[in-house]
């Protein structure tokens, strides 16, 4: 009888006992191919062994110094370590816990920055449907995915969502990538202007749409064209990279494939890469500066922002990304994995897109190609896909409601940036035979 309260109560997980590579092991020595990465969390595999004892060696020195007397080596490392290698004018990091943490961190400064401008009317946030922020309430409520949202409406805040850039299903017939980018884009304008320029404080989005949307890759031109509106209205833009920065498109932050610099990115998962819970918010020598002249300090914090040892492992593991070059092979991996994908299922009559960039790949599918008519909600095809892959071996990361928060169904890959060529055969052959295990259900 376990006292753990699980996910779901009425399933009960393998215990996880293991994990070499690009595999996890079960108590009963049962492995499965680790193509999600969690949820695109574990970029360098299981048992990182430089990781491992960069860990040790700081619970070795130090375990914990509270951030409101002390800092810290491993944290001053990792700081000088992301801005080295950051956008723009990204200069300075708050080190938090995870991806939520840093989301919401991320709208508390955007609006203590506001107040201490000497502009307390802009208190207005807007973000985008069908995107995924976390799930504390702020970040829920940036968040704009129907399920996730529903039954919490009354706590939420008053967040704007505009349509997501989703080129499959919103670009008119006729419209270029171009076109649609710009269109998709001003949709910002219009809300802008709706709500009152002088209201609004941030917009916040994540650059390649992650676990609601399935590698939602934005059009060409539509994040240039975000950064001139947010310039024009003095908004600031807030990018939340949680799932598709730290290398995980092939950029140390996939912003930089879209040529724009933020006010402000969120980073976690893959910046401890599973071994350290740890995520991150930086800001522009702007924003800092603002604080510095104003009180002196951000309205906020948590008991283990910039634990050392989480910050050691994040040192470890950025480290590790630049060091090992694995940028590039993120890049050669993810096309070999797109062009398998692309051999596999880019004829399959229930596959509707195949896309994502590097690492981080998505599959939509329907019941029909030429309409792109979803399964109904009621098979629940991608709980069927998940249950299947894990059957065979797989773990990947289904998701339904990738349309409007209840139709649709994707699934995400985001395997270990060291995977190899056997595996991405392992994977797409497993992913294949779940697929069609689950179709033949519904
Ligand atoms: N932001 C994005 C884009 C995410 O994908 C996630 C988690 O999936 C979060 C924020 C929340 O991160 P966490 O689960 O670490 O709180």
């Amino acid at each position: 009888m376990s006292h753990i309260f699980p996910r779901h109560t009425r399933q009960a997980p393998p215990v996880a006992v293991g994990g070499e590579g690009c595999y996890l092991i079960d108590a009963s020595g049962r492995r499965y191919l680790d193509a999600s990465g969690g949820a695109a969390v574990s970029c360098l595999g299981h048992g990182d062994r430089e990781v491992v004892t960069a860990i040790k060696d700081q619970l070795d020195r130090l375990a914990f110094a509270h951030t409101g007397f002390f800092t810290s080596r491993p944290a001053e490392e990792l700081a000088d370590l992301l801005i080295a290698n950051a956008p723009g004018r990204l200069d300075r990091v708050y080190l938090v816990s995870g991806g939520s943490e840093a989301t919401e961190a991320a709208i508390k400064l955007a609006r203590q920055y506001w107040v201490e401008k000497g502009e307390p009317q802009r208190g207005r946030l807007i973000a985008r449907k069908q995107s995924y922020h976390g799930n504390t309430i702020g970040a829920l409520s940036a968040g704009g995915n129907e399920w996730r949202r529903a039954q919490f409406g009354p706590l939420l805040l008053d967040v704007s969502h505009i349509d997501p850039c989703y080129e499959y299903r919103l670009r008119r017939a006729g419209e270029s990538p171009e076109e649609y980018g710009r269109r998709a884009a001003d949709a910002l304008e219009a809300e802008i202007l709706r709500l009152g320029p002088e209201t609004v404080m941030a917009f916040m989005a994540e650059p390649v749409v992650g676990a609601t949307a399935g590698a939602l890759v934005p059009a060409p031109g539509y994040f240039r064209r975000i950064r001139e509106i947010c310039d024009r209205y003095g908004v600031l833009l807030i990018l939340d990279e949680v799932m598709c920065g730290m290398g995980r498109t092939g950029t140390l932050f996939a912003c930089e494939q879209d040529g724009v610099e933020p006010d402000i990115a969120c980073i976690a998962k893959g910046l401890g890469a599973g071994y350290q819970p740890i995520g991150a918010m930086l800001c522009s020598d702007t924003i800092y500066d603002t604080i510095v002249a104003g009180s002196g300090f951000f309205q906020h914090g948590h008991t283990y922002i910039g634990h050392p040892v989480a910050a050691a492992a994040g040192r470890a593991v950025v480290g590790a990304i630049l060091g090992r070059n694995l940028l590039p092979q993120v890049r050669a991996r993810g096309d070999a994995l797109a062009s398998r994908l692309d051999d596999r299922f880019g004829q399959h009559p229930n596959v509707g897109d195949l896309r994502g960039r590097g690492l981080f790949r998505g599959i939509e599918l329907v019941r029909d190609r030429e309409s792109k008519i979803p399964f109904d909600p009621a098979a629940g095809l991608a709980g069927r896909i998940k249950k299947a892959a894990f059957e065979a071996g797989l773990i990947c990361y289904p998701m339904s409601g990738t349309i409007d928060g209840k139709h649709g169904d994707h699934v995400l890959l985001a395997p270990p940036f060291i995977i190899e060529d056997g595996q991405l055969d392992e994977l797409v052959d497993k992913l294949d035979v779940a697929i069609a295990v689950a179709l033949a259900t519904v």
